[in-house]
């Protein structure tokens, strides 16, 4: 019995994980893959955000690769079934790990980002890796870094003829990139828009996230791909982050000025807009102890 479980325990850890990656249709050439909306796990492999990719005349373009080498592969695969065509770009929206770990799988394309977003991949990347290893375990195997080779700068990327044009924002991280695309006029708005999921905070500026949330806003879209959460036609996600936002912000500040500690301010009900949002009690209180110290400096 004993060796029949370590016969399985092995034979488990051989085997890849399976992300079960299944597009989503947005329309006739455009898709995504939903990541699941919690936080990294053992069980979901790391695949938490969403990947989106677009088939033109020629090519693919893909927007984001995922968590992990393995996830990268699997990706892969998915869109071959869907299409012969060659995956020849591809644009990292920024540097959280759940977005551009996949890359590896992809050594035959081009990779896009923000000279930022490159410097941070380069310099962070393996840090993020030896965490995620201790965190999601087995689907991490054979994850190493492979950094964009092309540099973000035009207001619109043409690729043979087909246009996206390039938002270039802040504040979810110092460099976040929105692709809207002029055909088909889905707005893929990456970690700048999570919908019904609260919004992560680890490397936030609440006021120029909040400002960057008020240009998306501006964008008359079809659909909307946020980083996290369905994909909408809705209209409301962009509004409903940035009150998230305001309400974090005046939480912080109202907070400091009282001067109460981070457990009196979790103990605070949870505001009937939000109830709905995914995640709430980690990632306010992730946001709260990341975020407080500094508000404390400046309003105490
Ligand atoms: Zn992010």
């Amino acid at each position: 019995m004993k060796y029949l479980l370590l016969i399985l325990l092995t034979f488990s850890y051989l085997k890849a994980f399976d992300y079960n990656l299944n597009p989503l249709k947005l329309n006739e050439n455009s898709y995504y893959f939903y990541g699941k909306e919690e936080y990294f796990s053992p069980l979901n492999g790391g695949d938490i955000a969403n990947t989106s990719f677009i088939i033109t005349k020629n090519s693919v373009i893909l927007i984001d690769t995922g968590s992990s080498h393995e996830y990268g592969l699997q990706l892969k695969k998915a869109i071959e079934k869907i299409t012969s065509k060659p995956i020849k770009y591809i644009i990292n929206t920024h540097h959280h790990p759940d977005h551009f770990l996949g890359n590896s799988a992809f050594s035959q394309s081009d990779i896009f980002a923000t000279s930022y977003t490159k410097e941070e991949i380069e310099k962070n990347g393996d840090l993020y890796i030896v965490n995620l290893v201790n965190i999601v375990q087995r689907a991490m195997k054979n994850t190493k870094i492979k950094a964009p080779n092309k540099e973000l700068n035009s207001k619109i990327l043409d690729f043979d003829d087909y246009k996206l044009e390039v938002l270039y924002l802040d504040g979810h991280t110092k460099s976040d990139v929105a692709l809207f695309d002029l055909q088909t006029k889905i707005l893929y708005s990456a970690d700048l828009v999570f919908f019904k999921r609260t919004p992560a905070t680890a490397h936030a500026d609440i006021q120029k996230w909040i400002k960057s949330l008020e240009e998306l806003q501006k964008i008359n879209y079809s659909i909307l791909v946020s980083g996290h959460g369905v994909a909408t036609s809705s209209k409301e996600p962009i509004k409903e982050n940035i009150s998230y936002l305001k309400f974090l912000d005046e939480t912080l500040r109202q907070s400091a000025k009282k001067g109460l500690d981070i457990f009196e301010i979790l103990e605070k009900p949870i505001p009937k807009e939000f109830e709905s949002f995914t995640m709430f009690k980690e990632e306010f209180e992730r946001s709260i102890i990341n975020l407080y110290p500094s508000y404390e400096q400046k309003y105490e």
